[in-house]
């Protein structure tokens, strides 16, 4: 009920680039090696994503449209199902409560021919269609019947940023992934899935802005020496979290594992840091978090200089909540100084012993 209470299905799809990123997350939970995101007008017209991961029988995809038919948590004590991006099974719902939907999908062993699943004004439609295994979503005229939601929005060079920042954003979380961004059959973004952050980050900045850059990396602890209170039912931790469940699967995980890349920008520029963050894949924001990417910085930038970086947290799923609301990036660490530590100390040693 806490976990159900917090989600309200209109407010999953508010504007082009949340379909985006509910698009994408499906993707990255399907395991997807690459992720193809076509959009034309700033998404009001299309929105297509395609990907290579693991498709969807006839049955699931017909089940994957219907509201309330995948809401994969029942409560919050299911944290392992937290450990995938989503776990609503409302955003195609939504999807297709505001906009022409159409889902192609073919999942492995599954003879020649996928599916397709198109929900519209006229119901329901499915029948045979090619697709490799994987799976295209379409998504057009979005918010046509919506005129007010349409008329929220901003101008489309601003919707499209918005586009372009959240799936910048997957690809620097991803850097395995091979994500492509086209915009009016424009190729904006072009991330190669080496699975080296810097790469993700040259896709996204080239290199005469982001400079020179150090990957960086740290990890910390294993077990619960900080804060846990899990196992004696104690008070303390929040009150809407996991805490009496299951106890194994944490002791040898590291408590905080960080990874990414920290940029000495080339150029002097007026405009603000760049400070990508992300916490078990996810991209969030978050201002603890930043503030520790640049107390990492320090003083061994410049000043005239802004920090560009991709951060990436890793953090057992029982020791964080990242589903405060479904359509903000907002992330509650159970040990939040810790993890601030910890990505503070990766920053700083990798500025401080680079070659840069
Ligand atoms: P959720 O992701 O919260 O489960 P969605 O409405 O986003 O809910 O998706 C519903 C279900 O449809 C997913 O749980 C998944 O089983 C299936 N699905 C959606 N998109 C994809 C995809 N790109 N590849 C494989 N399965 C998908
Ligand atoms: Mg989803």
């Amino acid at each position: 009920e806490a976990t159900v209470a917090r989600i309200a299905a209109g407010e999953v799809v508010t504007r082009p680039a949340s379909v985006v990123k509910e698009l994408v997350e499906n993707s990255l939970d399907a395991g997807a090696g690459s992720v193809e995101v076509a959009v034309e007008n700033a998404g009001l017209d299309l929105i297509r994503v395609t990907d290579d991961g693991h498709g969807m029988s006839r049955e699931d995809a017909v089940l994957a449209v219907e509201r309330h038919t995948t809401s994969k948590i029942s409560g919050v004590d299911d944290v392992e199902r937290v450990r995938t991006l989503g776990f609503r099974g409302e955003a195609l719902p939504s999807i297709a409560s505001v906009a022409d939907l159409a889902v192609t999908t073919r999942a492995a062993g599954e003879g020649a021919s996928g599916t397709r699943v198109t929900v519209g004004e006229g119901g329901t439609g499915v029948e045979a269609a090619g697709h490799a295994v994987g799976t295209t979503v379409e998504v057009r005229d979005l918010f046509d019947r919506v005129p007010a939601r349409r008329e929220s929005l901003g101008t489309p060079k601003r919707e499209f940023a918005r586009i372009s920042d959240a799936v910048s954003r997957y690809a620097l979380a991803h850097p395995d992934v091979r994500f492509r961004l086209t915009h009016d059959e424009r190729t904006v973004l072009s991330a190669p899935g080496t699975g080296e952050r810097v790469d993700a980050l040259l896709a996204v900045y080239d290199r005469t802005v982001a400079g020179q850059s150090t990957e960086l990396a740290a990890v910390e602890g294993g077990g619960d020496e900080a804060s846990d209170d899990g196992d004696d039912g104690g008070g303390g931790g929040r009150d809407d979290r996991a805490d009496g469940g299951d106890g194994e699967g944490r002791s040898d995980a590291p408590a905080v594992r960080v990874e990414g890349v920290a940029c000495y920008p080339s150029v002097t520029r007026a405009s603000p840091e760049h400070v990508y963050l992300s916490v078990n894949g996810r991209p969030v924001r978050d201002g603890d978090l930043r503030s520790a990417v640049l107390d990492g910085y320090g003083s061994l930038l410049p000043g005239s200089r802004a920090p560009i970086a991709a951060v990436d947290v890793e953090v057992p799923p029982d020791r964080v909540d990242q589903n405060v609301h479904p359509a903000k990036a907002e992330v509650r660490f159970r040990d939040p100084e810790r993890v601030a530590r910890t990505v503070e100390r990766a920053v700083r040693e990798a500025l401080s012993t680079a070659d840069l």
